[in-house]
């Protein structure tokens, strides 16, 4: 005796009848009004099959009952019949409308009642199993499969196919949280169900395609090879349609693809690959979907013996100061040097920064070598102190992740005070797009380290949105303009390059801020910056960054 039916039932007499009747077959639960059924109901969820209820009840009555379990998701699958004496049909549209499963007529007939409530426990069951094989296999938001159904299916449609290439594609919207938080979740649940929709419509055209839903704004489809043109394209449908389904919000959409080339290999190993591809497009507009390349593949194990090897790097010192001169563009004199940092491995040798920073501040390592790098510089100074060099003053870099230690500004100004070193011979690079992460905090930090004297430089100045915005409230001292993102020299945009380099320069002068250019390569530049009146000048042309010997040899003579 398995099953467990509710009787909710103000009449003592007909709470009896209704026992009697079923007790045979069922285990019977009795409560006087729909408040007592509902605590049954919350207290033993998952053991009740059924619930027979009468509609006029003292306290909560029938109706009432009906809303409550009608509002409760968790009941959902716990089927309610409703007993009545009344036959009119407005009373029975209400009870259908609260979600109630059927109705048996008082007098009651044993008969009837014994096969009313087998037959909706019976319905009901079956339709738990068919939502449990339903949410097996498809996604309960958009009505597409799953993954594991999308594995299964893709795998059956590339042996059906064996003279056919295959593609897989990994679809997601950039930054798909902002557009949560913008319009609610419930409109985001929207959208995800759009985009199912716009894959559904790829069938209209190609037969041989499987696609699913990953997990939140993912997507993944698999269909026969097409060149780049092709993917352009419908990557290009996609924006259109999602720019059409919302105006109010550039939806942007990334995609990345993989072609299979060894079709016994595991699927979601081929949907990591194409997702690896679709990391490339960081939410560029321009080039919104990328091609998986083995390159990728060995850049991640890479990054991965990178961080394995950082620690181990840092005790063996393997991470070395070089210095970049700086020079006065008016007489060519050196003032200064930039200190970048090397890694030099014992198998791999020199890994340039460009590898490793960046997977540095992913996980947040950055901080500990910025730091290793700021102590060396400050006893490089000291040693040039102490041998009675008057030295020209070094700046180092700091990576916009380390701008969230929040002790940073003592950090920099204990170690000044370690060292015994004047705070003017150590100066600061901080990267224009770190200014817009976490705006007041960075402002009062870098007023603060202002005040204990450091240089304020502003590295990549232009090489972001917020360049003028950012000179308004930020106060630096001096910027930074990176030549490698003005265009070649002899290129179509070369004029209006120049024209924007030239302004910068007199914007930044009638602000009181000197301009160093850096990444000057040719003499071209060299000239050019000259005549706008730029003041100093790093790169190639003038000397690559140097061992620290090298540099003492040309600084100090
Ligand atoms: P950055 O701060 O913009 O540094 C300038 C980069 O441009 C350096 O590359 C430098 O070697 C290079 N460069 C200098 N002159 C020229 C030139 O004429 N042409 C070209 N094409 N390049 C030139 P590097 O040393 O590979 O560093 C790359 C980036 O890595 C740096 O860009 C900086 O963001 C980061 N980085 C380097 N050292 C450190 C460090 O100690 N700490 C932190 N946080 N970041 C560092
Ligand atoms: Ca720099
Ligand atoms: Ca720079």
């Amino acid at each position: 005796m398995g099953n467990t039916v509710l009787i909710v039932e103000d009449n003592e007499i007909n709470r009896m009848l209704l026992t009697t009747i079923l007790e045979d077959d069922y285990q019977v639960l009795e409560a006087c009004n729909g408040r007592e059924a509902l605590d049954i109901l919350r207290e033993s969820k998952n053991t009740i099959s059924a619930v027979i209820t009468d509609l006029i009840m003292p306290e909560m009555d029938g109706y009432q009952f009906l809303e409550a379990y009608s509002s409760s998701p968790e009941f959902v699958n716990i089927p309610v019949i409703v007993s009545t004496s009344q036959s009119d049909s407005e009373s029975e549209v209400k009870c259908l409308g609260y979600g109630a499963w059927d109705f048996i007529k008082k007098p009651y007939n044993a008969q009837i009642i014994r096969f009313r409530v087998k037959n909706v426990i019976e319905r009901s069951e079956l339709y738990v199993l068919r939502k449990l094989r339903y949410q097996e296999q498809f996604d309960t938001l958009t009505g597409i499969y799953i993954q594991n159904m999308f594995v299964h299916q893709t795998k059956k449609m590339l042996k059906e196919n064996p003279d056919t290439e295959f593609m897989i594609l990994h679809f997601d919207i950039y930054q798909f949280q902002v557009y949560n938080s913008v319009f609610g979740r419930r409109e985001g649940d929207k959208l995800l169900r759009h985009i199912a929709d716009m894959l559904r419509k790829l069938s209209g055209y190609e037969e041989r395609v499987t696609y699913c839903r990953i997990e939140a704004d993912v997507f993944c489809i698999c269909m026969p090879a097409k060149d780049s043109e092709f993917i352009q394209k419908m990557m290009d449908e996609f924006q259109k349609d999602l720019q059409a389904y919302q105006r109010d919000y550039n939806i942007l959409s990334n995609m990345g693809v993989f072609y299979i080339e060894d079709r016994d290999a595991s699927i979601p190993g081929m949907i990591d690959h194409a997702k690896l591809a679709s990391r490339e497009c960081k939410g560029s507009y321009i080039q919104n979907y990328h091609i998986y390349t083995e390159q990728m593949g060995k850049d991640i194990q890479e990054a991965q013996s990178i961080v394995s090897d950082m620690e181990k790097a840092m005790k063996e010192e393997q991470f070395v100061l070089y210095l970049q001169p700086k020079y006065g563009l008016a007489k060519y004199r050196l003032r200064g040097a930039e200190v970048l940092v090397r890694w030099i491995t014992p198998d791999k040798g020199m890994v340039s920064p460009g590898k490793f920073i960046p997977v540095f501040e992913k996980n947040g390592l950055i901080m500990k070598l910025d730091y290793y790098i700021w102590e060396k510089s400050c006893r490089l100074i000291r040693s040039w102190l102490d041998r009675g060099i008057e030295p020209f003053p070094i700046s180092v870099n700091i990576s916009r992740v380390s701008m969230y230690n929040p002790r940073i500004v003592e950090e920099i100004h204990e170690l000044t005070v370690k060292y015994d070193i004047p705070p003017e011979l150590f100066q600061l690079e901080l990267t224009e797009s770190a200014y817009t992460d976490n705006q007041d905090a960075i402002k009062k930090a870098m007023r603060q380290l202002q005040k204990y004297g450091h240089t304020i430089l502003m590295d990549d100045f232009g090489s972001g949105y917020s360049s003028l915005n950012v000179l308004k409230d930020i106060s630096v001292d001096v910027l930074k303009l990176d030549m490698k993102f003005m265009s070649a020299p002899g290129s179509e945009n070369q004029k209006r390059s120049e024209s924007i380099v030239a302004n910068v320069i007199r914007l930044a002068k009638d602000l009181d801020l000197p301009v160093i250019a850096e990444g000057v390569e040719e003499k071209e530049q060299v000239e050019f910056l000259s005549s706008v009146g730029c003041e100093y000048v790093q790169g190639y042309y003038f000397a690559k960054p140097m061992p620290v010997e090298e540099y003492e040899k040309l600084a100090f003579v």
